[in-house]
């Protein structure tokens, strides 16, 4: 058993309370939805749903892959619930969101791995709010053929999928995946639509070097990938992969500074970054500029 590393004190979280977060609580209640905020244990959580920001996860809340670093259960998900898109969309709309992320576990026990689901999402979301800008965070559709496409066609303005770690470390933390497979989905995505932005994301703390990180962001750059995201992974439960170390807020900064200068758009890269962490605000500002 591995001993838990204490955690710093840049590793701070507002406890959730605030008239904004009871009613981002309420409706995702009220309309049935999950979110990852909640099944992955967000850290965030408190500061995001007080600014009505929460990030849907559809297709059930049981994931068909186990990966090391998770907090979503594993096992034999439901059939998928035609009704969830109008519910995601009518959320969307009353929730009046300038930007909407939607992400979901991998269901692999589909022939389409969901991409049908995720394409009827979008196109509620686009019927229900024409305004909202969409970003989906998917599933890797490993040995799942035309899947990808279907989901492009579905043209979100960004397309997120994340590497998570580096190639070494595959096999211990993301099991079920495959790297070189993850990267060329996202080099399908600008391939196929160029209008669309790119974006991937990473988690730190898992025992990485920094040539790794180095390595994976210039194969990002090398698939087209626009935006980064770099966040310290914390352990959910004991369970899960142990922190191998705390990366500081000057190492993180130091990654903030080198993504830029290899060119990607936008990056967020400090202990609490998620992938879904200011992705709105960001997106906005990164369109109005
Ligand atoms: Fe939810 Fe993302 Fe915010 Fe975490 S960072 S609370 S997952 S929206
Ligand atoms: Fe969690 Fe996604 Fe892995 Fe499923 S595929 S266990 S939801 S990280």
């Amino acid at each position: 058993d591995t001993p838990v590393l204490r955690k710093p004190e840049w590793i701070r979280v507002r406890a959730p309370s605030g008239e904004v977060f009871d009613e981002t609580r309420k409706l995702v209640k009220e309309k049935n939805l999950v979110t990852v905020c909640e099944e992955a244990g967000c850290p965030n959580i408190g500061e995001c749903w007080s600014k009505k920001h929460a990030t849907f996860m559809i297709m059930g809340d049981t994931c068909t892959r186990a990966c090391s670093f998770c907090n979503v259960k594993t096992g034999m998900p439901d059939a998928l619930d035609a009704d969830e898109p109008r519910r995601v969309a009518e959320a969307t709309a009353t929730m009046e969101l300038e930007h909407v992320v939607i992400t979901s576990v991998d269901r692999d026990d589909l022939a389409d791995g969901g991409a049908q689901h995720f394409a009827d999402v979008i196109g509620a979301i686009r019927a229900a709010s024409p305004g909202t800008t969409i970003e989906i965070l998917t599933p890797d559709f490993l040995r799942k053929a035309g899947a990808a496409e279907q989901v492009i066609d579905a043209r979100p303005d960004v397309f997120n999928h994340n590497l998570e770690t580096v190639p070494r470390l595959y096999l211990s933390i993301r099991p079920g995946a495959r790297y070189y497979h993850s990267l060329r989905l996202l080099e399908r995505v600008k391939e196929r639509d160029p209008s669309q932005f790119t974006k991937s994301g990473l988690m730190v703390g898992l025992g990485e070097t920094r040539e790794e990180v180095m390595q994976v962001m210039d194969d990002m750059r090398s698939a087209g990938v626009d935006f980064l995201t770099i966040g310290q992974y914390l352990q959910p439960t004991r369970k899960h992969a142990a922190v191998e170390r705390y990366v500081t807020p000057d190492e993180f900064k130091g990654y903030e500074t080198i993504a830029r200068a290899k060119g990607f758009l936008m990056v967020s890269a400090s202990p609490l970054t998620r992938s879904s962490y200011h992705a709105g605000e960001d997106f906005q500002r990164l369109r109005a500029a």
